[in-house]
This record gives structure tokens, sequence and C-alpha cells, in this order.
């Protein structure tokens, strides 16, 4: 920086400062817009990449289904109705589901607002976003998994003339046929959890030659049938363990499905191999010795964090998730997580873990507020705060419906 020039931030005509900034609109921020507003705050906003609440769960493949019973997945302001309760709903139904929530609580979203970078300024962060720059005295980054999907990597992959993709980039077995150019391509697909199920089930259905590479042996859920009968009782069981072992934690990956998935690899419908040594020209080269070609690989191999934007503030060697104490940055404090794993309990990283995180967030983030402004007012503040906004913030952020509290 030349002498004299303005620190960067600050020479970004755009900025805003707000007690509360909260990263990512999927079920994790806004259930905490939510929360925060039945707790009577309006002085926030939810940044989101993409360009509606909820973006991820609009780009999920079309077959993917929420595991759990409707009742596990609705968020605290909006439950399921009695008749729905135990019903397993597609992902679709999911984003149309968020979309309704945010827009009945007319909750503070900016869509389109990626953050790119975030670093603290004397007491506050400053958030660099593709729609301008906000700053805040307290971070909540729910950016989920999804926009960070895992790869691994393999000698030969990128020289092959195998296409590769993502799972997170695969819709359905007609985007694949056009994709390739077959009426019936040959997919090998990567993973032996969910959403690899998923996928094979998707794209024999739809006609290709699947076979499925998978490292260790794959466990499968028991048939859904089964399943449906012991949901009613799994979930009262869950509930009352949060409550008897709150610092319980165990790793909980869903195996892939029983049933109909688990047929397809059984009969060898779908061809099981072990793990991918390497790619060669449009073959594949197994732990085994064999050698097969395919037209496109999916990697099914799961995701991470999304934390990019927070590199400069979080140690390195956490990709699975920073260390935290009452979902507070250990090494930022805060900075605060809602929706990765084992944030709160063992079950924090599924939607009905999230739904009662946020609960317990906006609480203790409306404690450390309220605790700070009257400090504020012993104390003269300070002058290299970032100037505060909240007035054009609280015109900006009108609330059209306050939520009813839901218990
Ligand atoms: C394929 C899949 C299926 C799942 N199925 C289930 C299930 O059936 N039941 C269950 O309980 N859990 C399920 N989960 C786990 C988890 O509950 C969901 O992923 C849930 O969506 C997590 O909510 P979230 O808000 O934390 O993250 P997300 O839904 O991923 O939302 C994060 C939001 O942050 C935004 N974002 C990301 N980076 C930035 C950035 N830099 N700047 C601004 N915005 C950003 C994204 O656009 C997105 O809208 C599933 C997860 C995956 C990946």
């Amino acid at each position: 920086m030349a002498p004299g020039e303005p620190p960067p931030f600050m020479s970004e005509a755009k900025h805003e400062h707000l007690p509360i900034v909260v990263v990512g609109a999927g079920p994790a921020g806004l259930s905490l817009g939510y929360e925060l507003k039945r707790l009577g705050r309006s002085d926030f906003v939810v940044l989101d990449a993409g360009d509606v609440p909820g973006f991820c769960w609009t780009e999920m493949p079309r077959s993917l289904k929420l595991l759990s019973p409707w009742k596990e997945n609705t968020l605290l302001g909006l439950p399921a109705r009695a008749l729905e309760a135990y019903s397993l709903k597609p992902a679709t139904e999911f984003a149309a589901y968020l979309a309704r929530f945010s827009s009945r609580y007319d909750l503070p979203i900016k869509t389109g607002a990626r953050v790119e970078r975030v670093e603290r300024a004397d007491e506050s962060f400053v958030l660099h976003t593709t729609a301008g720059t906000f700053s805040a005295d307290v971070v909540v980054n729910a950016t989920g998994y999804y926009a960070n999907p895992y790869t691994p990597s393999y000698p030969g992959a990128s020289s092959t003339s195998i296409r590769q993709m993502h799972v997170r980039d695969f819709y359905d077995a007609p985007q694949v046929k056009e994709l390739v150019g077959k009426s019936s391509p040959r997919v090998l697909v990567v993973g032996k959890r969910i959403s690899a199920g998923q996928t094979i089930f998707d794209l024999y259905e739809g006609g290709a030659d699947v076979a499925i590479s998978h490292r260790s042996p794959i466990e499968f859920a028991p048939h859904p049938l089964i399943l449906k009968g012991v949901f009613p009782f799994y979930y009262v069981w869950e509930n009352f363990r949060v409550r008897l072992q709150p610092f319980y934690r165990e790793d909980s990956y869903p195996p892939m499905e029983g049933g109909e998935i688990k047929e397809l690899i059984v009969s060898g419908r779908v061809r099981s191999r072990p793990d991918i040594t390497r790619f060669d020209g449009d073959e594949i080269v197994f732990a085994d010795g064999a050698r097969e070609a395919f037209d496109l690989v999916i990697y099914a191999t799961g995701f991470r964090p999304a934390l990019g934007h927070l590199s400069e503030l979080l140690p390195a060697g956490h990709e699975h998730g920073p260390p935290v104490h009452e979902m507070e940055s250990t090494s930022v404090p805060g900075l605060f997580f809602l929706g990765l794993d084992k944030l709160k309990t063992f079950r924090s990283r599924y939607l009905r873990g999230i739904r009662e995180d946020a609960r317990a967030l906006a609480v203790l983030l409306e404690r450390r507020l309220r605790g700070a402004k009257k400090r504020q007012r012993s104390t003269p503040p300070s002058i290299a705060n970032v100037a505060k906004t909240s007035e054009s913030a609280s015109s900006r952020l009108t609330t059209k419906n306050a939520p009813e509290a839901s218990s």
C-alpha cells in the first residue's frame, strides 16, 4: 500500500456495518436468521453467493431424496404437518420449502453476495463480497459443505480422455447421455455412501452401463421399509441421547441405502470395482490389476467445509472443520460456525441438529452483543471503529411479519 493511500476496504464505495453478518443462506443461515428475528433483532444480514436462499438445494441431483423423515428436516419456524411428518421427500421439495421459509419470515438476505475474503480490522470483521464490502462485530459462518466438493487425485487423471465430474455437477441420466454423446454411456461412480448409491441407481434406470469403485466394503442401511418402521423410535431415542449425553460425539456418515440400490450391486447389474490405481488413455486400471474403458467418471467422494474465504483468519490444517468452543472459533473470537460436524452435538451437521444449534447460537449472540453494548456505554467509543450505519441497516431490513414463536 502506497503512503497516504486508504486501506483497501475503505477505498471501496459500498460498505455497511452491522452487529451480525451471517455468511450462507442455506438451512443453517435461514434458521439463525429466523431465531435472531424471533429474539427481536433486525440488525443483521445473511449473505449468500447463490441467486436464491437455499441455493445449494436447488443444485442437487434430480433424484436426490432426503433420507430422514420430513419432520426431522423442517426448520423450527415452519414445522411439518402431521400427515407429512414421516414422508421422505425429494431435495427439490426441500429447496422450495427453504424459499417459502425465507419469504414467510421476510429474512434480511442478500443473494449474489459471494464472500471472497474476511479480515480483521480493529474490533470488527471486514467481509469483501461480490456485492460490496460489509463489516460486522460478529460473523457467523454457515457456508456448509456442498459448495466445496472433494475430488481425489489419481495418476493420469489430468491427461486421460475419460470425462470426469463431481457428483455435485450431476443432475440426471439424460444429462450424462448428452454430455458423452451416447445412449448407453459407460460410467464409473467412485464412492460408497448415499450419493454414490443414488447416482448408480439413477444412471442404471436411465440406461447407462454402470460400475462402482470403492476402497473398502460397502455398508448398506437396512431395507427402506424396515427403516420406515424404525424411524419413529430411532428419533425419540436420538433426542433422548442428545439430552442425556450432550458431550457424546461420533462419526456418523450414513451408509448406502439398502433395498433396490443394494440389489443392483449384489446382483452384479452394477459392477463392483476396487480402488482406482491410475488412468491410462481411455482406460482405468484398478487395484486388482483389471483395466476397463469408461466414458465418464463421477466422483461421489464427498465434500469439505466451504471455508476458503476464511483462509486469512483460520490456522491451516483444519480442512474438516476449525477448532471451536461453543460454536466460536478458538483462535478468532467473534467468528462463529453453524452447520459443521460435531460443533455442539453429534448431529450438528444434520438438519435436525442445525435447527437446534441455531436456536442456542442466537441466544448466545444476543447475550454477547447486549453485554458489548453495555460495556460500550461505559467507555468512550473507539474512533478506529468502522462507522456504524445501523440507521440505513434498519431501514433496509424492515420486518414485514414478525415470526411466531414455535415453541
Ligand atoms: C448431498 C447432500 C445430501 C444431504 N442430505 C441430508 C439429509 O437428508 N438430511 C440431513 O439432515 N442432512 C443432509 N445433508 C447434510 C446437511 O444437513 C445439509 O447439507 C444442509 O444443507 C446443511 O445446511 P447449511 O446451511 O449448513 O449448508 P448449505 O445447504 O450447503 O448452504 C450453504 C449456503 O452457503 C452459501 N455459500 C457458500 N459459500 C459461500 C460464500 N463464500 N459466500 C456466500 N455464500 C456462500 C451457499 O450458496 C449455500 O446457500 C446433506 C448434505 C449433502 C451434501
